[in-house]
């Protein structure tokens, strides 16, 4: 069973993920969690290129596909295969969606990820209007810069919101507590897993 939660900064993807690996624990199956970008080499230069100055929108898309196909062969085919539940913290959707809003077409990218990467079971969007993603990651700074991250974070919501007429797609509301926000992401996935 392969589990993927999206959404732009803010929603609470990563304290979800732990959330719903604690209660598939609970229910005695055996789960992997994992965040993209990952630990591994390609993983830490996107993460470092945050602090230490962007990458160019070729390089940081090559450097998420390759991160990407170390941890598809590493880590999730290998968990999947041996009938683990796998839930990520972002995956191909978000480049879609982040990368997108840089200009690449968001269909060309999912196409070059399914060409390795295996579809997830459930997708989660985790979804919250911009202006409020913007208060809880603390988006106050010189006005250019919130025009323009305000700006970005709403193109990748709207990429994040056209894949919702897919079935194994699902839309959970975070505007409300953390556990509100658990309980419709259980119910999205109960009797599947
Ligand atoms: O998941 P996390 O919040 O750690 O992601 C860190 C940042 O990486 C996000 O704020 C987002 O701006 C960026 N990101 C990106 N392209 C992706 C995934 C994440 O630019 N494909």
């Amino acid at each position: 069973m392969f589990i993927v939660l999206e959404g732009i900064d803010g929603t609470g993807k990563s304290t979800q993920t732990r959330m719903l690996a604690e209660w598939l624990r609970e229910q005695g199956r055996e789960v992997v969690t994992s965040r993209e970008p990952t630990d591994g080499p390609w993983g830490k230069k996107l993460r470092e290129s945050a602090s230490t100055g962007r990458l160019s929108p070729e390089d940081e898309l090559e450097y998420f596909l390759k991160d990407r196909r170390q941890h598809v062969d590493e880590l999730i085919r290998p968990s999947l295969d041996a009938g683990k539940v796998v839930i990520l913290d972002r995956y191909y959707f978000s480049t879609m969606a982040y990368q997108g809003a840089r200009g690449f077409d968001p269909a060309e990218i999912r196409r070059r990820n399914e060409e390795f990467a295996p579809v997830p079971d459930h997708l989660l969007i985790l979804d919250l209007d911009v202006d409020s993603a913007i208060e809880r990651i603390g988006g106050r700074g010189d006005t250019t810069n919130e025009f323009e991250k305000r700006d970005a974070l709403q193109k990748c919501r709207d990429i994040f919101l056209s894949l919702t007429d897919e079935p194994f797609v699902h839309v959970i509301d975070t505007h409300g507590d953390l556990d509100e926000v658990q309980q419709q992401i259980q119910e999205a996935i109960s009797g599947t897993v």
